[in-house]
């Protein structure tokens, strides 16, 4: 059969000057819908349908062409949230990203090409897009979201986070928490909310979230989820291994520049890594430990975690989703929490992540800690470092003092002192102390303290 003949389907609309005439964005756009957000978390916009006559022309008075949009990030994430935006319409995008594409990128972040490598991925993602569909106006960052102030995050209207870091993701949380301002009653001002859409990938598992700062849960409320970075002490490994990455760390630590000291391992050669394996293997035998793979292996060595493209894509296309709704009001927005198992089947569900009462960032109550009347304000700062806050650089202040301070200099030195005597001794029972730290930003986080 000739399939060209009795083909019905409209060939392609081949003009690429325009963005291209989404029907069912259309259609959502023009119609109303008992889904469109009235009573929802953020109550400072309706949907208002707008009769489309089926064209982009009537697009450019939408929410979704005026919007400013940040897209943070432009690795495998990034490039799959730059290519659905550019596909439903929202043109007014920056994109900030620190890396140069490396070759190993080139099979899923399909914005770079082999002539790329060793160039900003913020540029290159940009200027691919821009030509790719000249609707687009995608303006590139190359650099460190620290290195932008407040103000800068303050210009945009959604924030899409696509960033596989800990740190950089408290950060910027702590950040666009930060821009809200509070009323005297401790209400948030509507109007100074940024949302954040967060993704994240991790092989065959995705999750995406909406944060409304100061509304809904963030990032820092959901911080136990997220193991600290996992090191291994060294007289662990040597003497007493209990897990199978104790045995790997052993091999390639250890063993390795014993037995060739002039060679470097190369992580790439599976020569090398074999042999790691195997000695790694040898080891957990010897101590009846279980759980050494070639696999596993790998992973300990590297440390990279496995990126798949379709997880990638399935993130993405549900951030951006969140952002067509958070910007036009046309449904409800997730709440708060999405998580994809693909390594289950195609499996996803929603649930709310909680917001934490005395989150560090967000919370609403004093962040209350039980010390001994012996306890030091050195031990009080490793507590803070250590414990659930998991804080960097801890400085703290009373109403009336000044008990530690890790910067400038001067105070530093003047505040020191302080660090072996007893916290009991330098505050009164249930006197609040202000915490502030580079990971919390502008946030002042008040912590009662009581004395056993
Ligand atoms: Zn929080």
């Amino acid at each position: 059969m000739d399939i060209e003949k009795t083909s019905s389907v409209e060939p392609m609309d081949t003009d690429t000057t325009q963005a291209p005439t989404r029907g069912s964005l259309l259609t959502l756009m023009s119609r109303s819908s008992r889904f469109a957000n009235e009573t929802g978390e953020l109550p400072i916009g309706e949907f208002e349908p707008k009769a489309f006559n089926g064209t982009t022309a009537d697009l450019p008075d939408s929410a979704l062409t005026q919007s400013k949009i940040l897209v943070v990030g432009a690795g495998g994430l990034g490039c799959e949230i730059l290519k659905d935006l550019a596909m439903s319409g929202m043109p007014n995008v920056h994109v900030i990203d620190l890396d140069n594409i490396d070759v190993t990128n080139l099979n899923r972040q399909f914005l770079f090409r082999q002539k790329d490598v060793g160039s900003s991925k913020a540029k290159v993602a940009a200027d691919f897009i821009n030509t790719r569909c000249p609707w687009m106006k995608v303006v590139p960052h190359h650099g460190k979201i620290q290195d932008k102030n407040p103000s800068f995050y303050k210009s945009f209207n959604v924030i899409i986070s696509g960033l596989d870091n800990v740190e950089a993701r408290r950060w910027l949380n702590a950040t666009v928490v930060g821009l809200v301002d509070m009323d005297e009653d401790g209400d948030p001002d509507p109007s100074t909310i940024i949302p954040i859409i967060d993704g994240g990938t991790e092989g065959f598992s995705g999750q995406a979230r909406v944060i409304l700062p100061r509304i809904t849960s963030c990032f820092e409320c959901s911080l136990d989820a997220f193991p600290p970075q996992r090191s291994f002490p060294l007289c662990t490994i040597a003497e007493t291994p209990r897990r199978p990455e104790h045995c790997i760390a052993y091999a390639f630590i250890l063993e390795w520049p014993k037995q060739f000291p002039e060679q470097k391992l190369d992580k790439d050669s599976p020569d090398d890594m074999k042999w790691v394996y195997e000695k790694a293997l040898e080891r957990a035998k010897k101590y009846n430990i279980e759980g050494v793979t070639y696999m596993f292996t790998m992973g300990v060595v590297k440390t990279i975690i496995p990126a798949v493209a379709s997880t990638n894509a399935i993130v993405s296309a549900t951030c951006v989703n969140e952002a067509v709704k958070l910007l036009t009001f046309c449904s409800q927005t997730l709440n708060t929490y999405m998580m994809y198992m693909g390594a289950e089947g195609v499996y996803s569900h929603t649930f709310v992540y909680e917001r934490k009462l005395d989150c560090a960032v967000s919370g609403k109550e004093t962040h209350k800690i039980e010390l001994s009347k012996e306890a030091t304000l050195n031990e009080l700062i490793q507590m803070l470092k250590e414990g659930s806050l998991r804080l960097g650089m801890p400085s703290m202040t009373t109403a009336d003092k000044t008990l530690y301070m890790q910067k400038p200099p001067a105070l530093e030195k003047a505040t020191r002192k302080n660090l072996d005597k007893p916290v009991s001794s330098l505050i009164d029972a249930d006197e609040e102390i202000v915490v502030t730290d580079p990971v919390l930003q502008s946030i002042n986080l008040s912590v009662a303290i009581s004395f056993q």
